[in-house]
């Protein structure tokens, strides 16, 4: 790919993961979007000379663009402007209008502020308007204003540089006017027009699909032009290719030969995701759960999105013996006879939560998360799922997952969504 970029955060509440960083990630997939592929996320704490490392670095690497994140306000431990046209050469210059179009915004926000023409708010102001000499200044999202530093040629060439404030909302809505900034656009305009294309598969091992990826380059599928990365999330194997827009039919031959190998196992090639497979196949009709090892996991996915309240009826966490039969009228007999990890226990459960909370469709999880509790014919990772559909024989099954408790519970969850979506679409 033509334009790199180096992303770097900037943040000692970030680097030490007091906070979670949003930025990188958000960035990068901007990034991709418009066709620049990302080479470095960088962490960098509140200290000039790290930062002068990293675009140092950056800069070694002969990134087109560099942007970072954080260290745009008012206060002494903000450094960004300052150390970046250091690095860059270049001279800080206050913007009257600047000046006083940030002044403006904080009279507005907060008119109550003491002192807005002396003191420490307006050191603060001026502060934030001192822009490095040839660069432009983005209009404020928050108080402060972002900065583009247009690039440098020549013996020791800087790349073009866009500064960005720290919090997430203002950061994300600068963007727009930074990529429309000459410097920016200028970068763009090299970038190549890239699709990407994420396949999803379910029970598809890596070492399977790198098999077939292999023959397929073997036979001379012009693969090589392709960028392909797979990566294991939630126990499903996502597939993501990247390429330029021109090789659209070399992709179009790679998903034919993987829906020949995999078609079984392969549940999306346009984007979706499971759970929006999940309210497709409802269709209108309403779910609910009942939940022993995932403790709510299910209900927690199923509530995740937006809107979910339109099919989602509720959930029960029957975690105890004595709350499966109280709550959702599982027989304490079944559970005595069979064990609480049953298909049979499993059946009553779904059932149970079926009738209790009036619905369509109920899923149920019962099983042995670990690290204790596995018996020999129950190891740790053995779970019962049942689902009940209205009008139909419960549909029961055992699985057996790998990994620590958090995996198993997670592996578990993703199953419940796929068993209940093989449900409602089978005829
Ligand atoms: P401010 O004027 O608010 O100080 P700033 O541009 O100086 O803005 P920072 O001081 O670096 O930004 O960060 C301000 C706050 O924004 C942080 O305390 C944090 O809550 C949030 N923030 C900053 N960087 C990130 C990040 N990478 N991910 C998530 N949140 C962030
Ligand atoms: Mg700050």
């Amino acid at each position: 790919m033509s334009v790199r970029a180096g992303i770097i955060v900037t943040g000692t509440e970030v680097l030490t993961n007091r906070i979670t960083d949003q930025n990188g990630p958000w960035l990068s997939r901007q990034l991709l979007t418009l066709g620049v592929d990302v080479a470095h996320i960088m962490i960098c704490g509140d200290r000039p000379a790290d930062l002068i490392a990293q675009l140092r670095f950056l800069t070694d690497q002969g990134v087109d663009l560099i942007v970072t994140s954080g260290g745009l306000g008012p206060t002494a431990d903000d450094l960004t402007v300052a150390t970046i046209a250091e690095f860059c050469h270049r001279e800080l210059l206050l913007d009257p209008e600047l000046e006083e179009h940030i002044a403006g915004i904080i009279r507005r926000y907060r008119p109550r502020t003491p002192d807005l023409d002396a003191g420490p708010t307006r050191t603060g102001i001026r502060k934030q308007a001192q822009i490095p000499t040839g660069a432009t200044a983005l209009p404020p999202t928050g108080t402060a204003p972002g900065v583009v530093i247009p690039p440098v040629a020549g013996d020791r060439p800087i790349p073009t540089i866009v500064i960005l404030p720290g919090p997430p909302g203002e950061l994300q809505q600068m963007w727009r006017s930074a990529i429309a900034s000459p410097a920016v656009a200028d970068v763009l305009t090299r970038a190549e027009d890239l699709q990407q294309e994420t396949v999803r598969a379910y029970g598809l091992h890596e070492a399977q699909l790198a098999e077939t990826l292999r023959r397929a380059e073997a036979e001379n599928a012009g693969l090589d032009r392709l960028e392909i990365t797979t990566c294991l999330r939630h126990g499903e194997l996502d597939m993501v290719t990247r390429f330029d827009s021109r090789d659209v039919d070399i992709y179009r031959h790679l998903l034919q030969i993987l829906t020949e190998h995999h078609g079984h196992q392969i549940f999306s090639t346009d984007g979706s995701t499971i759970d929006d497979q999940l309210v497709d196949a409802l269709d209108g009709r309403s779910i609910a759960t009942a939940e022993s090892c995932t403790g709510g996991l299910v209900a927690a996915r199923l509530t995740d999105r937006p809107g979910s309240s339109a099919y989602v009826t509720g959930g029960v966490v029957s975690y105890s013996n004595a709350a499966k039969s109280d709550l959702i009228d599982v027989p304490s007999e079944l559970i005595a006879s069979h064990g609480a990890v049953s298909e049979q226990v499993a059946a009553a459960m779904a059932e149970g939560a079926r009738h209790r909370l009036q619905v369509d469709v109920a899923v149920s999880t019962t099983g042995i998360a670990g690290p204790g509790g596995g018996t020999e014919s129950k190891p740790v990772g053995t779970v019962c799922f049942g689902v009940a559909v209205e009008g139909r024989p419960t549909y029961t099954v055992t699985r057996h997952f790998p990994g620590d408790r958090e995996r198993v519970r997670d592996l578990t969850t993703t199953a419940a969504l796929h068993l209940v979506v093989a449900q409602l679409r089978r005829k």
